[in-house]
C-alpha cells in the first residue's frame, strides 16, 4: 500500500472520543487527528483552555441512554473517556455520586456501541482498581495487572472500573465486541484541569509553585507528611500508548504509566527546581490516597513492545510552563483595575 493508499484508508476510520472536552479526551482527539482519523468528539462541555480538533463535536449526556446512542452512531472506534472524575481531594469525598454517574456513562456507552456495530472499543480504566493492601506502604511492590484480584479498591471510583472492564470483557465474549482496556497511573500535561478542586497531584503542585513564585510566598502546601509515593506518565505517551493499544489484539487490561516512583515531596521539589525557586513545605492534613502506587510495566513493554519515553523532569517542565501562565492571567485578572 502507497503511503497516499494508507493515508485515505486510515481517513476512512471514523471514531468517537466521549470525554473530549476533559483533558485526556482533548489530547486524544488532536493525536487521532493527526493519524489521519475522522474524530466526533462528545461531552457535557467544550474543552476549556483550547478548542476542539474534532471534525464534529457534539455536547450530549451519556447518562442517557438515547444520547449515548447519538454518541456512537456511525463510528468504526469508540475512545470511552467520559468519567465522573478529578484528584484525591474529589475522588474521596463523592463516592456515590461517583459511581451512579460512571456506571450510567459505561453501561449505556458500551450498549450503544455494541447496536451500532462498532467494531473497537477502548475503555479507560485506572490504577484505582488496585486493592487497597496492596499499597499500604511508600516503598510499594510495583502493580501488575493480575493484582487486581482478591479486588479491594479504597475508592467507589476503583470499584466502577473494575465493573466497568469486566462489562467490556463479557461483551466481547458474549457479543465479539472487539475491547480494550487500559489502566492508566496519574497522566498529567498542558490543557488539564489545575485548579478548582478536581485537579490531581501534578497540577496542583504547579500551581502552587507557581504561585509562590508568583506572590513571592514560598509557602507551599502538601497533604500529609508527603512521603506518599506515585508515579507520573505524560500526556504525549498517554496517547501513543492508547492507539498502539487499540491496534493491538491484547484483550485483556494494560497498565498504562511510568514505572519510576517519587515522593509527593520530590514531585515539589521537582516542580520548584524547574520554577527557579526555594520553596518551604508546609505539611498540612488532607486526603492522600493509597499510601504508595506504582506500575509494574512488565506485560505493557512485552504487549506493545513500548513503553513511555518522557522522563517526569521533561513532562513537568512543559506542564509548569502552561500553568505558570494561567496563574499568572489569574493574578492579574484578580488585580484592582487602576
Ligand atoms: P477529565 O475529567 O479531564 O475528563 C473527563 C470528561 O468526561 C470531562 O470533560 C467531563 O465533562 C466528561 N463527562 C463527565 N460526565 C459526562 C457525561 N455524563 N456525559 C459526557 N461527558 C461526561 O478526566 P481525564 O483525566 O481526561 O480522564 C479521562 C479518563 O481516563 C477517565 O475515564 C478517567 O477516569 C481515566 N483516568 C484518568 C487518569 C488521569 O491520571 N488523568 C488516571 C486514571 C484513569
Amino acid at each position: 500500500m502507497s503511503n497516499s493508499e494508507l493515508h485515505s484508508a486510515k481517513a476512512r476510520e471514523r471514531a468517537v472520543v466521549t470525554g473530549a472536552g476533559g483533558f485526556i479526551g482533548h489530547h486524544l482527539v488532536k493525536f487521532l487527528k493527526r493519524q489521519g482519523y475522522w474524530v466526533r468528539g462528545v461531552d457535557l462541555k467544550v474543552p476549556d483552555y483550547a478548542p476542539t480538533a474534532a471534525d464534529e463535536f457534539v455536547v450530549l449526556d451519556l447518562r442517557k441512554a438515547e444520547e449515548a446512542a447519538r454518541a456512537t452512531r456511525g463510528v468504526d472506534e469508540v475512545y470511552a473517556l467520559a468519567a465522573d472524575m478529578g484528584g484525591m481531594g474529589y475522588i474521596s469525598s463523592h463516592h456515590a455520586q461517583i459511581l451512579y454517574h460512571n456506571s450510567l456513562i459505561n453501561l449505556n456507552t458500551l450498549e450503544s456501541a455494541r447496536v451500532n456495530g462498532v467494531k473497537r472499543y477502548l475503555y479507560t480504566s485506572s490504577a484505582c482498581v488496585y486493592p487497597e493492601f496492596l499499597q499500604m506502604d511508600a516503598n510499594v511492590v510495583p502493580l501488575k495487572e493480575e493484582d487486581a484480584y482478591p479486588a479491594q479498591p479504597q475508592d467507589a471510583y476503583g470499584w466502577e472500573k473494575l465493573i466497568s472492564e469486566r462489562l467490556c470483557r463479557h461483551y466481547h465474549e458474549d457479543y465479539g465486541l472487539e475491547t480494550r482496556v487500559v489502566r492508566f497511573h496519574n497522566i498529567f500535561g498542558p490543557e488539564g484541569t489545575w485548579d478548582g478542586g478536581r485537579e490531581k497531584a501534578p497540577a496542583a503542585m504547579c500551581r502552587k509553585v507557581a504561585q509562590a513564585k508568583l506572590t513571592g510566598d514560598p509557602v507551599v502546601e502538601i497533604w500529609g507528611d508527603g512521603e506518599q509515593t506515585r508515579s507520573f506518565c505524560y500526556i504525549d505517551d498517554c496517547v501513543v500508548g492508547i492507539t498502539k493499544l487499540v491496534r493491538s489484539d491484547h484483550r485483556e487490561p494494560l497498565n498504562l504509566g511510568q514505572d519510576r516512583m517519587v515522593t509527593i515531596n520530590q514531585l515539589a521539589d521537582i516542580v520548584a527546581e524547574i520554577a527557579g525557586i526555594r520553596i518551604v513545605k508546609k505539611h498540612v492534613p488532607g486526603p492522600q490516597g493509597v499510601r504508595g502506587r506504582n506500575s509494574d510495566n512488565s506485560r505493557l513493554r512485552r504487549v506493545l513492545n513500548w513503553e513511555p519515553q518522557i522522563s517526569l523532569e521533561a513532562g513537568l517542565r512543559r506542564t509548569y510552563g502552561w500553568i505558570e501562565e494561567q496563574v499568572r492571567e489569574q493574578l492579574v485578572g484578580a488585580k484592582p483595575r487602576a
